[in-house]
């Protein structure tokens, strides 16, 4: 990208992208003395990205040689270089002190058990999961994060979405960044550096299908703004890219196109019974799993390994009128997701708005259901069939599913369509000890600089809280050495 004759907007340091990943980079590069503008791309109010509707847990690790055993652990045959784990597990633990320096309040979460997802690996008693303030959950962990940067001179300008990197023809440094702002491009010169914080892909379905495992398409419960533009900015200027195959996920939603995030099903949180019939079908008509669905991260042990869930396309969840009549079919309560928290859909209470708008089928007939949503009538009515059998005799043979063991016994039927649906992805530009943007031959980009999941350290496993806990800590690494860098011009 050419360098321009004049700059709109000048700064030491710009970040991309207004979660925590970009939080973190923004208040350590501005403390260290720098001039820094953020730039996000979404309005005001729906800035924030997953950070703003996640669950509000940060990992703080308790000893940095266990939390190196850990991550180790977690990355299993992706492995990830040595001195990069070594980093992150030393900064990993500063977590809570960084946050109590700036007037945050962290809090360790008080559930039992504590939420260490793999306590069979080495290392695991470093996990220790924090949120900011009384509550965890929605939301005051993000407001904690997004005062730190509204009560500093940083300028934000929203609805700027970042487009190019602006590189120098000489040494390939990078200058600036080109934005969109009110339907015109205007230049944003770095003096210092720039560092990339702008989410993941998840709402870019042709990543989605060149990357992630065995899927054809996935939603997202998060941000409806992270569409990858950091990896094809970070690409156009010769970045390596790692990790693009490892995402949060997949869990099973439904998506609807008047809404843009995807509709976590109650009846498929088991803890919360519902009344009826239920199971989930693929697109030959047949059960493929317990429907409880129950992963790590969206992982499930496959010899040994560990593998993302299988979603056969499309899936298709099958029920009677008991567990229509039951109540709503969504979990409405806002205590993390896009869908719940910013979106705020009124789902029906009875159903029927839904029903009505084509969200869920109905049939008199299991096998007129089947016609209406494309299944094999007959394949679907044996998957039925089969279903109340097991019920009637108080096992699922097929799967051994315990829960909800209703027969689809009381008509009329209906179907909603499920699709695989997603927290985050952790694939994008490779990044250094120093949290620089690297090329294929690992050396750096001059001046970029990344944080948070925009290619996270995340290779295979993931711990949850690692994410927000990353983006922190590789969110100072980076504003740290951005603002460290000597001013060109
Ligand atoms: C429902 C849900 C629950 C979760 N719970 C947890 C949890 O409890 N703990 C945990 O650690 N992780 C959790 N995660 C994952 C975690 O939220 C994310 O991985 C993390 O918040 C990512 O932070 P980030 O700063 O890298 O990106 P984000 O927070 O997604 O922020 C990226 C920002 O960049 C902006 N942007 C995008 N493109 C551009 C552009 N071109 N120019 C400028 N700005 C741009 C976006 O609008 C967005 O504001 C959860 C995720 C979801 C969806």
């Amino acid at each position: 990208m050419a360098i321009p004759e004049k700059w709109d907007v000048t700064a030491d340091v710009v970040v991309c992208g207004f979660g925590a990943a970009g939080v973190a980079a923004a208040v350590t590069a501005h403390d260290l003395g720098a001039k820094v503008v953020l730039l996000e791309k979404a309005p005001r109010g729906e800035h924030g990205g997953n950070t703003k509707v996640a669950g509000q847990g940060y990992l703080n690790t308790s000893s940095a040689d266990e939390a190196v055993e850990y991550l180790t652990a977690l990355c299993g045959p992706y492995t990830v270089p040595e001195t990069m784990i070594r980093v992150w597990a030393d900064e990993m633990g500063r977590n809570n002190d960084w946050l109590a320096s700036l007037g945050g309040d962290p809090q360790e979460h008080q559930h039992q058990p504590v939420g260490i997802e793999f306590p069979d690996l080495p290392g695991h008693t470093c996990v220790h999961k924090f949120h900011d303030g009384p509550t965890y959950g929605y939301s005051y962990t993000w407001q904690r994060f997004e005062s730190l940067v509204l009560q500093r001179p940083i300028e934000v300008l929203y609805q700027t979405p970042a487009r190019n990197l602006i590189q120098s023809e000489t040494g390939r440094e990078i200058l600036g960044v080109r934005a969109d702002r009110d339907g015109r491009p205007i230049n944003i010169q770095a003096r210092r550096g720039v560092v990339l914080t702008c989410g993941g892909f998840e709402n870019n379905q042709e990543m989605i299908r060149n990357y992630l495992p065995g899927i054809p398409y996935c939603y997202t419960s998060g941000s409806p703004y992270n569409e990858g533009d950091g990896i094809t900015m970070a690409m156009s200027v010769g970045a390596d890219l790692w990790h693009m195959n490892n995402y949060a996920g997949p869990s099973m939603a439904l998506k609807v196109p008047e809404v843009r995030t995807s509709f976590s099903m109650q009846a498929l949180h088991f803890s919360k019974k519902m009344p009826g019939g239920m199971i989930v079908v693929g697109p030959d008509g047949r059960r493929f799993a317990d429907e409880k669905f129950k992963t790590r991260h969206g992982k499930v042990p496959v010899n040994g390994r560990w593998l993302p869930l299988a979603t056969p396309c499309p899936m298709y969840m099958i029920f009677d009128h008991t567990l229509f009549a039951g109540g709503p079919l969504y979990d409405k309560h806002p205590s993390h997701g896009w869908t719940q928290i910013v979106e705020r859909y009124e789902w029906s209470e009875n159903n029927s708005a839904e029903l009505a708008k084509g969200w869920v089928k109905r049939a008199d007939t299991v096998a007129e259901l089947a016609g209406l949503i494309g299944l094999d009538p007959a394949a679907l009515a044996d998957t039925v069939r089969d279903w109340n059998r097991g019920c009637d005799e108080g096992k699922d043979a097929a799967f051994g599913r315990r829960m909800m063991l209703e027969p689809i016994a009381v008509g009329p039927y209906y179907a909603i369509e499920l699709s695989p649906s997603m927290l985050n992805t952790q694939g994008g530009p490779r990044r250094n000890e120093r949290a620089q943007i690297v090329r294929p031959d690992s050396t750096p980009i001059p001046r970029l600089y990344s944080a948070g999941e925009l290619g996270s350290i995340y290779s295979y496993l993931y711990q949850g809280t690692g994410n927000i806990g990353e983006c922190l800590a590789f969110g100072r690494i980076a504003g740290r050495n951005a603002a460290a860098e000597m001013p060109w011009g």
